[in-house]
């Protein structure tokens, strides 16, 4: 049977960073995907993620942001390859709004700059925009996007060029595993490995299931990515226009529109990518592909109402994985029992940005079982009942 130091099994947005963070300490790891490098199965495709620091999902998120903007700028010196455009993110919605005032609070709490602007200010800074009257604004100038097949390319440039091996497609059916090592068990044979990192987005419940408490919970849901074309200059591949998100609570219910505009070498399409990061219902992610047909319907309509004029035709429509976990909130630990194997999952719609940092804290957690970074409120403990801690 073959032996190794470290498996990382899942090479997708997360598993990447993993690969790379462990090849730089010298580790030596094997990376392990079903899917060859570009798929569009998973979560980590469709050209861009919004990428902001003043953290309305909650303000101990802040530290690890700050990380990982660091470690995005460092990959991008050492490999050449550019994941993170600081173009900005606007953030609109009423004067109840959980998205602004929990944006500004987690900017106060860690000196985030970001400019508040009323809604005059708001009409005037952004004309591109129709919003409620009432709307108000944040704008984090130093947030914006970043670029998820090409930070998955510089992580995995990064990870070779420092001593790791790359096997795909190579399907991993089961992991046992104890204190001391894990029996990783994939369509071409069994590999014994002392530890094993699982980033296996949507898929990871069906690997990990009989490991984990029963409350751990890892919920596949599908989204949509609509893009449209280009009609005037401002609205999109040049200044003048941020990533944003609306929070109009009003029309749009519990959730909230966003966009990212796009560019000449991007990959996908050209023009503004708009999404909705909302309530989803749980699909199976080997079946999840179909995007129901009212979608683009339904946007377009509702990119009519905010940017009237400034979009052209829907242009394409892609569909994209959000692995849910119980809480929203990100899982990085080593499974109790089990400390062979570190789970890195769960990031609920919004972890791509912190890939740089989830490599640093599921690396530090495999080798020493305490990260340096601050990421102790991600951990498994908080699913464990009184009687089990
Ligand atoms: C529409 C959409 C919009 C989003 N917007 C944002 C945003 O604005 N900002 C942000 O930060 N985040 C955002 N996210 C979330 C972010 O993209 C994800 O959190 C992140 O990409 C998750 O990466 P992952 O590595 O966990 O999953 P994936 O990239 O899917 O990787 C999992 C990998 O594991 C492999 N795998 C699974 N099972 C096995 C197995 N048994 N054997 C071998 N390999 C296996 C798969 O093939 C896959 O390559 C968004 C997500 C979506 C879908």
């Amino acid at each position: 049977m073959e032996h190794r130091d470290l498996v990382v099994v899942g090479l997708g947005g997360i598993g990447s960073a993993v690969l790379g963070e462990a090849a730089r300490r010298g580790l030596g790891p094997l990376g392990l995907d079903r899917f060859k490098n570009g798929h569009t199965f998973g979560s980590s495709h469709g050209g861009s993620r919004v990428a902001r620091q003043a953290y309305f999902e909650h303000s101990d998120y802040v530290p690890l942001l700050e990380s990982a903007f660091d470690g995005w700028d460092r990959l991008e010196a050492e490999t050449g390859i550019r994941c993170l455009h600081r173009i900005g993110v606007l953030l609109a919605g009423g004067d109840d709004s959980m998205l602004l005032n929990a944006s500004l609070a987690s900017a106060r709490t860690h000196g985030i700059p970001i400019e508040s602007l009323d809604p005059a200010e708001l009409r005037r800074r952004f004309p591109q925009f129709r919003l409620p009257k009432a709307m108000r604004g944040v704008f984090e100038p130093g947030a914006g996007f970043v670029r998820p097949e090409a930070g998955i390319d510089a992580n995995l440039q990064s990870a070779v060029g420092h001593g790791a091996e790359i096997r795909r497609p190579v399907e991993v059916l089961s992991i046992d595993a104890g204190d001391a090592g894990a029996l990783i068990r994939t369509g071409q044979g069994e590999i014994h490995a002392e530890r094993v990192v699982v980033t296996a987005g949507a898929w990871t419940s069906r690997l990990l299931g009989g490991l984990l408490n029963a409350r751990v919970q890892f919920v596949p849901q599908r989204k949509e990515m609509v893009w449209f074309a280009n009609r005037v200059g401002v609205a999109c591949s040049s200044a003048g226009m941020p990533a944003w998100l609306i929070d109009d609570e009003g029309r749009c219910g519990n959730g909230v529109y966003y966009g990212v505009p796009t560019w000449a070498g991007q990959t996908g399409h050209l023009g503004m990518k708009i999404g909705f990061h909302g309530p989803g219902v749980p699909v199976d992610p080997d079946t999840a592909q179909a995007v129901p047909p009212d979608v683009v319907d339904r946007f377009s309509r509702d990119m009519e109402r905010y940017l009237p004029g400034v979009l052209g035709e829907p242009i394409a429509v892609q569909s994209c994985l959000y692995t849910m976990s119980a809480d929203e909130h990100f899982v990085i630990d080593r499974l109790p029992g089990r400390a062979a194997v570190v789970v890195a999952a769960g990031f609920s719609g919004h972890g791509y940005k912190f890939a740089p940092a989830i490599g640093e804290i599921a690396i530090d957690l495999s080798v020493g079982g305490e990260s340096s970074l601050p990421a102790g409120f991600l951990g498994l403990s908080r699913f464990e009942t009184e009687a089990e801690s």
